[in-house]
C-alpha cells in the first residue's frame, strides 16, 4: 500500500484517466476527493465507488475560480485532516483550426486546462506548507512536447502546464512540496473508446509500443510520483505514450 494513509484530491476524477487515478489511489490506502464538472457526473461516479465507503468523496466545484478551488481544498483538509496530493488532471481538448478558431473557446481551455492548474497549485501548496510538504502532479500530454497540427489551444495549455511544473518544483522544493507532471499519449478513455476500429488502428500504427494506453497505466505513473518511491524526483514531466512521435 504505497499511499496509507494518505489525503489525495484529484480533478476531472469522474472518469477516463482521472477515475483510473482515483480507483489506483484508493486502492494503495488513501482517502480522495475528486471533482468533476457537474454534480451529475460527480454522482455516477461516486456510484461506482460505494465500496470505498467514507474514503472517497465528491464535489463540482469551478475549477477556473481560485475562491472554489481554495475552498475544495478547505473541505478536504476539514474531511479528512490533511492534504498530502493533489493532481490537477481535469481537462478539454480542441481541434478547431487557427483560421475559425473563437476567441471565447480560446479563453475557455485557457481556464479549463491552465488557470484550473494554477489555483489547485496554489490553493495546495498553501496548505502543504504549514503541513511541511507534499506533492502536486499535473496532467500534461504528449503534445506538449511536439505540439499537434489543429486545435492549438489544447498544446499550448500543455506547454504551459510543463512550464508551470517545472517552475513550480524550483519554487517549493525548499518547502518540502514536489511537483511532477505526466504526459500521456493516446489513451483509451471514452473519447478513444467512441471511434471506429480502423480509426484506432491508424493511431495505433505508428506507437512503438503498436497500441494505445490504458488508463490504469497512466494511473501507476501518478501512483510512482504521488508515493515515496519518487521521494528525489521534483521538476519532471513523465512520458507514458508508448515512446509515441506526432
Ligand atoms: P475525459 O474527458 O474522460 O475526463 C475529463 C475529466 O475532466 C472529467 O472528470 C470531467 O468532469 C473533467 N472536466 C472536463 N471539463 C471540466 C471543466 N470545465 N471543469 C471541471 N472539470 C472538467 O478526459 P481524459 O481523457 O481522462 O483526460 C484527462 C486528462 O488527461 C486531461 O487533462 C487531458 O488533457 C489529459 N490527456 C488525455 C489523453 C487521452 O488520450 N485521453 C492524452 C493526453 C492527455
Amino acid at each position: 500500500m504505497l499511499l496509507e494513509g494518505k489525503v489525495a484530491i484529484v480533478t476531472g476524477g469522474t472518469r477516463g484517466i482521472g477515475m483510473a487515478i482515483v480507483k489506483t489511489f484508493l486502492d494503495n490506502g488513501a482517502s480522495v476527493v475528486l471533482t468533476g464538472s457537474r454534480q451529475a457526473t460527480v454522482d455516477k461516479a461516486m456510484s461506482e465507488l460505494t465500496a470505498y465507503g467514507d474514503r472517497v468523496m465528491g464535489l463540482c466545484p469551478d475549477l477556473g475560480d481560485a475562491a472554489q478551488v481554495a475552498d475544495l481544498v478547505d473541505q478536504a483538509v476539514k474531511k479528512y485532516g490533511k492534504l498530502d496530493i493533489m493532481v490537477n488532471n481535469a481537462g478539454i481538448s480542441a481541434r478547431d483550426s487557427l483560421y475559425d478558431y473563437a476567441p471565447e473557446d480560446f479563453d475557455k481551455i485557457l481556464d479549463v486546462n491552465l488557470k484550473s492548474v494554477f489555483n489547485g497549485c496554489q490553493a495546495a501548496a498553501r496548505v502543504m506548507k504549514p503541513q511541511g510538504g507534499g506533492v502536486i502532479l499535473n496532467t500534461s500530454s504528449m503534445v506538449s512536447l511536439y505540439g499537434q497540427p489543429s486545435g492549438c489551444g489544447y498544446p499550448t495549455t500543455k506547454f504551459a502546464v510543463n512550464g508551470l511544473t517545472r517552475s513550480l518544483a524550483r519554487e517549493l522544493g525548499r518547502d518540502h512540496i514536489r511537483v511532477n507532471a505526466v504526459a500521456p499519449g493516446v489513451t483509451r478513455t471514452d473519447m478513444v473508446a467512441a471511434l471506429p476500429k480502423d480509426v484506432v488502428e491508424r493511431i495505433s500504427a505508428p506507437i512503438p509500443l503498436g497500441r494505445v494506453g490504458e488508463p490504469e497505466e497512466v494511473a501507476n505513473a501518478f501512483l510512482f510520483l504521488a508515493s515515496d518511491l519518487a521521494s528525489y524526483v521534483t521538476g519532471e514531466v513523465l512520458s507514458v505514450d508508448g515512446a509515441a512521435m506526432t
